[in-house]
């Protein structure tokens, strides 16, 4: 028999999202740096409460993730009503895209933006759109002239992936300030807790009723395996994503290792310093053997070698070490790769073996 079973249109021109490697060839001990994953963990009480749920697994999880909004709202100064929770912030990224952006519509995202923004924006059968940016930061300027009538969700990071670069709230409210009126801003904040004292310019999105903001639990929390992340947004929006969201979206055991993990704020706050500690020691280290990088705000950065050849030999000299890091050629970045900030011995291992490669050191 012939089927005649078709995917929606757009569906087959998706790109699969590639995700970080976990192996390496050769390698037995690994060391994964390829997906910004935390080294150090969960905080000790998110473990504790996701096994715990383990002894209620038969009950079907909170559908309105009250306790965890109430959670999020005390903790950021938020209003808990206007919050919403999603397996990730990647399902928060969908239901965007599901709920405002369809056949003949565009969604814009910028040059070296988060791969799955135009992956959620096909599969809602809408046209992802490009705008450059300049020497590796979101351009303003680009993006507003890539405006038209038919731009209905602009996503930016702000720090981005896979750049780790930031640009400034006044350029952020700029771009807000300047959209066309059927056009969302999205704000995707996933790296907003490694920068001390930013709220992910939450104070923009109370203030205006087109632009929303994306958080989660996989990045500074140390939650990635439990998928679970969170939005912000006008009540008009959060209103209308809640209907697309199914009744159940979030695990039971994932709601209650965030709650824990969003209150143990010295933790988070551990996490932040170990980071920034780590991230400027690796950054001078490979700056000063020939490998400068621009600076970032998360948790890792992006050496730049001289050549996309250069960059492809040193990634597979880390791997022959057992270190994996994010080749970016998939991000039009070849001559980069992206290399998480790990714990000190993963910092000190990645900063020996690249001063290897640099002297002539192969694979
Ligand atoms: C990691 C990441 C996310 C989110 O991931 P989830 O695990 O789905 O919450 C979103 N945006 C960017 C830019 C990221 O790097």
């Amino acid at each position: 028999m012939r089927h005649k079973i078709t995917p929606q249109p757009g569906i087959l021109n998706i790109a699969p999202y590639v995700a970080g490697k976990s192996t390496a060839k050769g390698g037995n001990r690994v060391t994964k740096l390829s997906s910004n994953e935390n080294p150090l963990g969960p905080s000790p009480l998110a473990r504790a409460a996701f096994i715990e749920a383990a002894g209620a697994l038969e009950t079907y999880p909170s559908s309105d993730h009250a306790a965890l909004r109430a959670a999020i709202a005390k903790v950021h100064g938020l209003d808990a009503e206007r919050i919403i929770c999603g397996a990730g912030s990647d399902e928060i990224i969908s239901f965007l895209c599901t709920t405002y952006a369809g056949v003949g519509d565009e969604v814009l995202y910028s040059q070296y933006g988060f791969a799955m923004y135009p992956i959620s924006a096909m599969a809602a059968g809408a046209t992802p759109v490009q705008a450059p940016e300049t020497d590796r930061h979101t351009d303003v300027d680009a993006l507003l002239a890539a405006c038209t009538e038919r731009t209905r969700l602009v996503f930016i990071a702000n720090p981005n992936n896979p750049t780790g670069t930031m640009i400034s709230e006044t350029e952020i409210a700029r771009l807000a300030e300047g959209l066309p009126p059927q056009a969302l801003l999205v704000l995707d904040g996933a790296y907003t807790e490694f920068v001390e004292g930013f709220n992910g310019h939450a104070g923009l999105v109370e203030a205006r009723d087109n632009v929303v903001m994306t958080r989660t639990f996989s990045k500074i929390y140390g939650l990635g395996g439990a998928r679970i992340g969170w939005g912000y947004g006008p009540a008009h929006v959060i209103d209308a994503l809640n209907r697309v969201r199914g009744p159940f979206n979030v695990s039971a055991a994932a709601l209650a290792a965030a709650e824990a993990a969003v209150q143990d704020v010295d933790y988070t706050e551990k996490c932040r310093f170990e980071n920034a500690k780590w991230r400027g020691w690796l950054r001078d280290e490979l700056a000063a053997i020939g490998l400068p990088s621009d600076e970032s705000f998360a948790n890792f950065i992006v050496p730049r070698f001289a050549s996309p050849e250069a960059a492809a030999e040193a990634d597979l000299y880390l791997q022959s070490k057992g270190l994996v890091v994010r080749a970016l050629t998939g991000y039009g970045l070849p001559a980069h790769l992206r290399i998480t900030i790990g714990d000190e011995i993963a910092c000190r291992a990645v900063a020996a073996t690249l001063t290897d490669f640099m002297k002539g050191a192969r694979a």
